[in-house]
């Protein structure tokens, strides 16, 4: 997958702009978001552009997951959280500002403010059952 002009990612990627780095592999990059929820704020993204998730190979979004727990874990250790949020907004209406798939790692305390509105609703008779159903099917299996 080539770099897309433009992106400020694939930049930060070929260092054409400048970014805290914490790790680095063939496929995968971590560095230091520029406007941080909380201190420690890490994100994590694939070399290669892919805009979301879903466009994802399953090899380049392993490579991805696999780095996850460690990173996840020194982000903790080394903000002193206990817990962190790994967020990815999918989409523009999802809140994606960066048109090229992150994880953001952000560190979290308790009464630190953030968290977001979770309003959970729930299914009519026989919905729930139905969208499974949609799903597995286009997945090409049944579950
Ligand atoms: P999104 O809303 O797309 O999920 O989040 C984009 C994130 O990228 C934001 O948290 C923002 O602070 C971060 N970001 C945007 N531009 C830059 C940049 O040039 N450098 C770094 N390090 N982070 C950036
Ligand atoms: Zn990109």
């Amino acid at each position: 997958v080539a770099a897309k002009p433009d992106c400020v990612f694939c930049k930060i990627v070929q260092g054409e702009i400048p970014s805290h780095r914490v790790f680095e592999n063939d496929a995968v990059l971590a560095f230091m978001d520029i406007g941080p929820l909380a201190e420690g704020h890490l994100l994590v993204i694939p070399k290669a552009h892919y805009q979301t998730i879903d466009q994802m190979s399953a090899e380049h979004a392993a490579e991805l997951g696999r780095v996850l727990p460690q990173l996840t874990g020194v982000v903790q250790q080394v903000s002193g959280a206990t817990g962190c949020n790994l967020l990815q907004n999918n989409g523009v209406v999802a809140g994606q500002a960066v048109l090229h798939v992150h994880f953001h790692i952000i560190p979290r305390a308790a009464q630190d403010g953030l968290g977001y509105r979770w309003h959970p609703k729930s299914y009519p008779d026989g919905r729930a059952a139905e969208l499974a159903t949609l799903m597995s099917t286009a997945l090409g299996r049944s579950a």
